[in-house]
């Protein structure tokens, strides 16, 4: 058997976290592996304006995730393209009449967030992770098989090479199966729903608003994109409904599901005039019971996924990589060993508390909107009027939900 190529750092995924935590590494005196079973997305794609045009995954980045970008020196290239600020965020009850509007202005900012093409931000990712001497990319490079003994782990690739780290950090999704092979436990739940996601075009402007109207089936988002040939009206569609209506949802012809869809959100952007493919993602609720094990942390989805109402799953993975990155970087600076209790208990003590608050908050949300008894029904709608009026209550949420509370 061949011997492994050691490196202080490796990194398997190069999603949004690891290419985040890649580029947090860069230029820092350690030698980084990063591991991607597909291509690496280093490519700028072209910006076509129509609705296929669009990529159907998108991220609504909080204000906490942009200063953490223009930190790396990458914001400015993503800004450079395509994004669109939003100013201000709509929330109401398909049953009843409350309603929560947040403007940018309540908290004395100039937008609440920026809703951007996922394809974007990996594409500013890797080139700073390109440019990096430190940084060894391996693509199309899928991680077959890990034995870990002992505090140390051994990764397989498919084709036999063999690797080994101080320091593994899985960044390899929701169905991680590095923290399978080593034995995270998790606790997980089915919500019975999918998401549909899709792009359109509307007869209306989208007015620079993030939309979300609770229905009984699941929340529906359309979250606002920038364009120049027909100014404010693409839209980015989440649709999460209950797993037999999503897949009503998903066999009916564009033209049927567009109007679903128009008459779903009470017609308030007008109609569908473009409707772009759609896709479907099962919804499961995971959190990973420890982060960390020696020599080895779960960062972004790996460690966490959560249901997209609030669009908040990479927000939190950006918040984990900033951390992560923190205490690389004081490890370093103190000559701890990387992969020990010393450095990673540090990362799992920051994180897994704001994370778990974060996925209750989510999950609560979700089950008090699902509620169809009329007492319920009247608390949330009172609720939502009592928040919309109170101002404290309503800026502290704002300052949550931009990643700053
Ligand atoms: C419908 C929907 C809408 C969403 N909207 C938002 C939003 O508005 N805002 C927000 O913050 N979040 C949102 N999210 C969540 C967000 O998309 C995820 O949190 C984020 O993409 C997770 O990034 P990640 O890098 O952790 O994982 P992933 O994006 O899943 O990346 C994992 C990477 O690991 C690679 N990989 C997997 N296995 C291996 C292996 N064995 N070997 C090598 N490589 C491997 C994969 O190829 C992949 O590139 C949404 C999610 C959904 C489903």
């Amino acid at each position: 058997m061949s011997k492994a190529k050691h490196y202080d750092v490796l990194i398997v995924g190069g999603g949004l976290a690891g290419l985040g935590i890649a580029a947090g590494l860069a230029d820092l005196p350690v030698r980084v592996g990063l591991i991607e079973a597909g291509a690496l997305g280093a490519d700028w794609p072209a910006l076509g304006e129509g609705v296929s045009d669009y990529d159907p995954r998108v991220s609504a980045l909080t204000a906490a995730s942009q200063q953490w970008l223009a930190a790396l020196g990458v914001w400015e290239a993503i800004a450079g393209t395509r994004l669109c600020s939003y100013t201000d965020m709509q929330v109401w009850d398909a049953e009843g009449t409350g309603e929560v509007h947040f403007q940018a202005g309540d908290v004395n900012a100039d937008s609440l967030g920026h809703i951007v093409e996922n394809r974007l931000i990996i594409a500013a990712l890797a080139e700073r992770v390109a440019e990096a001497a430190n940084i060894y990319c391996l693509e199309h490079s899928p991680v077959a098989h890990m034995s870990y003994a002992g505090g140390a782990a051994t990764l397989e690739l498919e084709g036999g090479k063999r690797l080994e780290a101080d320091l593994l950090i899985a960044a390899d999704g929701a169905n991680s199966r590095i923290r399978q092979w080593a034995g995270f436990k998790t606790r997980e739940w089915d919500y019975g729903q999918q998401a549909i996601v899709t792009t359109v075009k509307m007869t209306e402007s989208h007015a620079c608003t993030a939309w979300q109207r609770f229905l009984p089936q699941g929340p529906l988002a359309f979250l606002p994109l920038a364009a120049s040939d027909a100014p404010d009206r693409y839209c980015s569609i989440v649709w999460s409904a209950d797993v037999n209506y999503g897949a009503e949802l998903m066999a009916l012809d564009d033209a049927a599901f567009g109007e679903a869809l128009a008459s779903a959100f009470e017609h308030r952007l007008g109609s569908v005039e473009a409707i772009s493919r759609r896709f479907s993602f099962p919804l499961r609720q995971r959190h990973a019971v420890d982060y960390i094990k020696p020599g080895m942390a779960l960062i972004g989805d790996a460690a966490h996924s959560i249901h997209p109402l609030a669009g908040q799953g990479i927000n939190l993975g950006f918040k984990d990589v900033a951390v992560l990155q923190d205490e690389i970087r004081r490890a370093l600076d103190k000559g701890l060993p990387l992969g020990s209790e010393a450095v990673l208990g540090r990362y799992q003590r920051r994180r897994k508390g704001d994370n778990l608050s974060m996925m209750a908050a989510m999950d609560g949300f979700k089950r008090l909107f699902a509620q169809q008894a009329l007492p319920v029904r009247w608390l949330r709608n009172t609720g939502m009027r009592w928040v919309n009026e109170i101002g404290p209550v309503k800026r502290q949420l704002i300052r949550r939900a931009m990643g700053l509370g």
